[in-house]
């Protein structure tokens, strides 16, 4: 399990929505949603 950053929900690595690669690591979303706001924004979430 990982969590996602921008909404602290645990997603399944392969259930996944969407990643995101970010400086060297793997960033995994609930949703497009999330994943979208973290690309804007991600200094915010890491
Ligand atoms: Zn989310």
């Amino acid at each position: 399990m990982a969590k996602d950053p921008v909404c602290n929900m645990m997603v399944e690595e392969g259930d996944a929505v969407a990643t995101v690669d970010h400086d060297g690591s793997t960033y995994y979303f609930c949703s497009k949603d999330c994943a979208e706001e973290f690309e804007e924004n991600p200094e915010d979430y890491t």
